[in-house]
């Protein structure tokens, strides 16, 4: 079984989901007492947020990088991002650290591939949701169509996110608005949604909708386990 190397804190609420996901899929393929091996390197937010609030994504760049680094200095096979937000600089960890990055849209696009769904909605905070590194990779190495929220939607998916989900806080008023924003984004066209912010899952389930949600940290976390034990 491969090591998996996580970074991971953006924020712990969401890393504490990857744990166990990770874990409950090595447990469920090899069985026994099996559980993964990972190494993870979790950062303080608050200062992340910060580089991001500023746009300082060269500083947040390196930061990632040096996580990155860290991680392999640890024998790390292949790293984890733990974050969609913090996958526009993925690209620049895979070739600075040298070691493989599961691309969170990557995983997610495939999924949605299998279900055969070409229009689809996304929910993440404003900079997933407007810049082109997400959206922009959906769309032109995976062919599918990609519907964000309108401006003071978007502005609302983002605040929650930072003031409540990234804080361990779930209101019951914020769970009925994203829900409102997912069946908007339905009517509009979307065949499914992507909880594109791996705290969104912390929130809404599809228990709570009819509409199909692809929930990025349930599909990034049990792809990087079946990663794992399928290479050796
Ligand atoms: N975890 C969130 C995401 O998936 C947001 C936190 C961050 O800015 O990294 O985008």
């Amino acid at each position: 079984m491969q090591t998996i190397g996580l970074i991971g804190g953006m924020s712990w609420e969401s890393t504490a989901q990857y744990y166990r996901l990770i874990n409950q899929r090595v447990g469920e393929r090899l069985g026994g007492l099996h559980s993964a091996r990972l190494v993870l390197y979790s950062v303080d937010f608050a200062e992340i947020e910060d580089l991001q609030q500023k746009g300082d994504w060269t500083r947040a760049t390196a930061l990632m990088v040096d996580a990155g680094q860290r991680l392999k200095a640890a024998e790390a096979d292949f790293i984890v991002i733990c974050t969609n937000t913090m996958h526009r600089m993925a690209d620049e960890v895979e070739q600075q650290v040298a070691l493989p990055v599961l691309h969170i849209a990557d995983t997610t696009a495939r999924a949605i591939a299998e279900e055969g769904i070409g229009v689809v909605g996304l929910l993440g905070t404003r900079y997933t949701m407007e810049q082109d590194f997400y959206r922009g990779r959906l769309q032109t190495r995976h062919g599918l169509r990609v519907l964000v929220p309108e401006a003071e939607d978007r502005t609302f998916v983002h605040e929650v996110i930072y003031e409540e989900l990234c804080r361990g806080i779930t209101r019951d008023e914020s769970r009925r608005r994203y829900l409102d924003i997912i069946d908007d984004l339905s009517r509009r066209g979307a065949g499914g949604v992507i909880l594109g912010c791996t705290e969104i899952g912390l929130l809404i389930g599809s228990e709570d909708t009819d509409a199909m949600l692809f929930d990025t940290t349930t599909i990034h976390a049990q792809t990087a386990a079946d990663r794992a034990v399928d290479l050796r």
